[in-house]
């Protein structure tokens, strides 16, 4: 049987749900003789690669390089799976969203907080912009699982991924049950209409 070839992505979160991810401990060695890791933040890949079977995506997508990296992952991803909290609904990174617009929430922290040379973190090319509101991945992509916890548990994690694989062995995402209706959005809500579909 072909090893089945899995990502995980880091977005706008804390990467404590990759750090509970590896929290499995010895069961990724069990993992490691089914699976081939082909893109993470824990391997020095640049690109995200073509025919992923399986990824996991954390965090909220909340500048212009999570929302082309979510648009290109679920392209290239068979099943992709909104992972921890700050993917299922925003959670924490979200909690900007009722605040204040971006560049006032900058503006406040980088120049009226500051004593001496206060500037907005912005370099073109280096510092990507931050989108108008921190959206949960389903608003942007279609996702097929949601991991739900913050972090989720290392036992939560691995039933969740057994059951993926197991998914994506037999089929891929049109052999999991329908997802779960995703909780609302952290923050005053707005609709899904841009929601992009499997790739
Ligand atoms: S869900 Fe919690 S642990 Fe995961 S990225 Fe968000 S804040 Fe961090």
């Amino acid at each position: 049987m072909d090893r089945l070839r899995v990502a995980t992505v880091w977005l706008g979160g804390c990467s404590g749900c990759h750090m509970s991810l590896l929290d499995v401990d010895e069961w990724l060695f069990d993992l490691a003789e089914a699976v081939d890791v082909v893109y993470s933040p824990l391997l020095d890949v640049k690109a995200f690669p073509e025919d992923v079977d399986v990824t996991l995506v954390e965090g909220a997508v909340a500048n212009e390089d999570n929302l082309e990296l979510v648009r290109q992952v679920r392209r290239n991803s068979r099943i992709l799976v909104a992972f921890g909290d700050c993917a299922v609904s925003g959670n924490v990174t979200a909690m900007r969203n009722p605040v204040a617009p971006p560049e006032e929430i900058l503006h406040r922290l980088y120049v009226e907080a500051v004593d001496l040379q206060g500037q907005p973190p912005r370099e073109r090319g280096v510092l990507p912009s931050l989108l108008g509101r921190a959206r949960p991945v389903h608003e942007v992509v279609a996702v097929d699982a949601f991991v739900q916890g913050c972090p989720p548990s290392a036992p939560e994690i691995r039933a969740a991924i057994e059951r993926l694989v197991e998914a994506a062995r037999s089929g891929g995402a049109s052999s999991l049950p329908d997802p779960l209706p995703p909780p609302p959005a952290c923050g005053e809500g707005e609709g899904a209409s841009e929601t992009e579909g499997r790739g």
